[in-house]
């Protein structure tokens, strides 16, 4: 037997996105369902920031996304900004921690933000239907109507055909919204599903690739990693025209910790990443100053003085491994500038990222020129919206990802 039940409004995903615009949409009266085919919902909140979730951040600037229209992030972060999330938060009495870089975390777990999105769903009325199938999605047809017609008609304009509970079920809307997420981490619910449907209906996709993702080496350099793995330092990280300082992690494969993260959202397969290990320090200035004064030191030993001992072995036998044991009184000027430029200017090329096993976003998705910037729904096809990470905007690492979750979200609930 095939049931039908029609809605205003079916969400496709119950990720970060959906949760806000499900509860926006319903508080406006409209009849809300949101399908999702795993288990739970909102995992991805449940694992973020390991089990924190950074869910926002105070400095909040269409600068800290990436897409290739940078300005089509503008108007939903403005609509609905950072502190309108933090004041729901501190509304629904949950403790928050600021960290480094005016990072927003819950103070004792990410399960409060998820807690506070399903009561707000409940309150609302958004109904939540977990182990949903999606078999097929179609427009129905609705030609001959004129187009403001469609606009203000509240008839179905989609027909979902989903498997619940070993029944088919069909079921209409007069909106769609698609929050099915990213390709990363598929046994966090990462999934196509979301650039299938929106090449069904003939909208654009950008390149996809794995984003926030530590990077890896398959040469001489795996080999150091893993004999350096489990050490962080902090470093300035240089990739194409894009610098960030943070904690750089060695790990069994490669390089990992934030400023990895961030920068491999600029790297591209042949770049090479150039590493400071002492940024804001003159390195050849205080080499050559030290030799002057303590002219008996090894180098290693004064470079231990700033950074760890295994690190300085591992860059002696890169840089300076037949003056190892030789003073740097007897080091000449030379030497010490081009050990200096290594120090800050480590030229690193990773083979490949890790991929979307481990990455936390992916970059790329649903072109944004196809899609209306200030209500997220599709120029060509009335009644499809598209919001969250889908869409081709990527942000960088400090919960800058939620943050376009909650602003995308909370923009298609207002018109769906
Ligand atoms: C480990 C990890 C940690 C992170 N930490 C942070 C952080 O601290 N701060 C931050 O800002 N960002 C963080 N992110 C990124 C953030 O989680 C995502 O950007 C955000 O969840 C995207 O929201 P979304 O609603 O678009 O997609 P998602 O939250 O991924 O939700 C998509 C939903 O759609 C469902 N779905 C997929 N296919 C189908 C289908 N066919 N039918 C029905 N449902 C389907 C999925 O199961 C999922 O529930 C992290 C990501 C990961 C992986």
């Amino acid at each position: 037997m095939v049931l039908t039940s029609n809605y205003d409004v079916i969400i496709l995903g119950a990720g970060a996105s959906v949760l806000l615009c499900a509860f926006t949409a319903a508080l406006r009266g409209r009849r809300v369902l949101v399908l999702e085919k795993a288990n739970k919902v909102g995992k991805k909140i449940l694992m973020s920031g390991g089990g924190k979730c950074n869910f926002t951040n105070h400095f909040v600037e269409a600068d800290n996304y990436i897409s290739a229209n940078p300005h089509f992030c503008k108007a939903a972060l403005k609509r609905y900004s950072q502190w309108d999330f933090i004041a729901m938060v501190e509304s629904h009495g949950i403790e928050i921690e600021e960290r480094k870089h005016s990072q927003q975390f819950c103070k004792n777990s990410a399960k409060d933000i998820l807690t506070l999105l399903l009561d707000e769903c409940a309150l609302a009325g958004a109904e939540i239907k977990t182990h949903c199938e999606i078999n097929n999605v179609d427009a129905v047809d609705i030609k001959g109507y004129s187009d403001k017609y469609q606009y203000e008609d509240s008839r179905s304009r989609y027909q979902i055909e989903i498997t619940h509970d070993h029944t088919t079920q069909k079921l209409t809307c007069h909106s769609l919204v698609i929050a099915t997420g990213a390709l990363s981490i598929p046994s966090l619910g990462g999934s196509g599903v979301g650039y299938d449907i929106a090449k069904q209906f003939s909208l654009t996709l950008t390149e996809r690739r794995a984003g926030l993702v530590p990077l890896m080496f398959s040469d001489n350099l795996k080999a150091m990693c893993e004999r350096l793995s489990g050490l962080a330092i902090e470093v300035e990280l240089t990739c194409r025209v894009q610098t960030f300082t943070e904690n750089l992690l060695f790990t069994h494969r490669g390089i990992s910790g934030p400023v990895v993260l961030q920068i491999s959202n600029y790297w591209h397969p042949g770049d090479t990443v150039s590493v400071n290990l002492l940024p804001n320090f003159n390195v050849s200035e205080w080499l050559i100053n030290s030799k002057h004064k303590n002219g008996k030191l090894l180098l290693r030993t004064l470079f231990n003085k700033k950074m760890a001992k295994a690190l300085v072995i591992e860059l002696q036998t890169l840089w300076w491994p037949e003056l190892a044991d030789i003073p740097l009184a007897q080091f000449s000027d030379k030497q010490l500038i081009n050990i200096a430029n290594n120090i800050t200017n480590w030229q690193l090329k990773p083979s490949a990222t890790e991929g979307y096993r481990t990455a936390e976003v992916t970059l790329g998705g649903v072109d944004t020129n196809g899609i209306s910037s200030k209500t997220m729904e599709a120029k060509q096809q009335p009644g499809l919206y598209f919001i969250g990470e889908v869409l081709d905007v990527t942000g960088h690492l400090g919960g800058y990802n939620f943050q376009w979750a909650w602003s995308s979200g909370y923009s298609a609930g207002l018109v769906v």
